[in-house]
């Protein structure tokens, strides 16, 4: 068992032990859980969805899983939290999803619940750093050993949560002068031929048609913070 968790709530339900046991070993090798569906997972292992959820659940009573509602793109099914999604509303009258940039509104949106990593996940060793797991299991019963997936997962949130605090702080910054920045105003700001907030948005979350002129051109509105002159 990857969580000790698991190895109690198999113990009480034992009817349940196969799922939780499948359940534990796929957590093990998602690594870093950012949106956890119930039905996705109970199709790629092939587990009754009622299964699943209360093996789900289960994981979430223990702390290891969260239960939290996020918002979901009807057209390509990307889920984020509903407070990136309000707050976007509320600064800038638009959310675009972050995955396909469609708009979407309170008509289109979709609520669904999903699970992310509960605060006994971090007790659990890195399944990056190997070391430490192995003895444990063996690699992937189920044939998805691509690592550096998870390496390249990990870089890529780096990057994105280092670009959105950067970005926050700057807003802060104006916040406590009574100045209300946008991203719309960063870009503006960054360049003369950007007239909305999109180049922003592709920076924050990393987006490849983000180019490193681009990464330099917003790093320099941060650094030089115009709009608190
Ligand atoms: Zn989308």
């Amino acid at each position: 068992m990857f969580f000790t968790e698991c190895a109690r709530i198999a113990k009480k339900h034992p009817d349940l032990a196969g799922v939780l046991e499948r359940l534990d070993s796929q957590l093990r090798e998602i690594g870093t859980a950012e949106v956890i569906r119930s039905a996705d997972l109970a199709s790629l292992l092939r587990i009754d969805p009622n299964q699943m959820r209360s093996a789900l659940d289960m994981f979430a009573q223990e702390g290891v899983l969260r239960r939290v509602e996020m918002i979901e793109c009807p057209y390509c099914e990307m889920a984020a939290l509903p407070s990136d999604y309000q707050e976007a509303l509320e600064e800038d009258d638009e959310y675009r999803c972050t995955s396909c940039d469609r708009p979407l509104t309170n008509e289109t949106v979709q609520i669904i619940t999903a699970y992310r990593r509960g605060e006994r996940w971090q007790g659990v060793s890195d399944p990056r750093d190997g070391s430490e797991v192995t003895g444990l299991r063996e690699a992937s019963p189920l044939g998805i050993p691509p690592n550096h997936k998870l390496d390249e997962q990990a870089s890529y949130t780096h990057a994105t949560v280092e670009r959105k605090a950067v970005l926050e702080a700057y807003k802060n910054e104006g916040r406590a002068k009574k100045i209300k920045i946008t991203d719309k105003m960063v870009a503006e700001a960054a360049s003369r031929t950007w007239h909305d907030r999109t180049p922003v948005q592709r920076w924050k979350r990393n987006d490849p048609r983000c180019t490193p002129a681009d990464d330099a051109k917003i790093r320099r509105v941060l650094r030089e913070k115009p709009h608190l002159r």
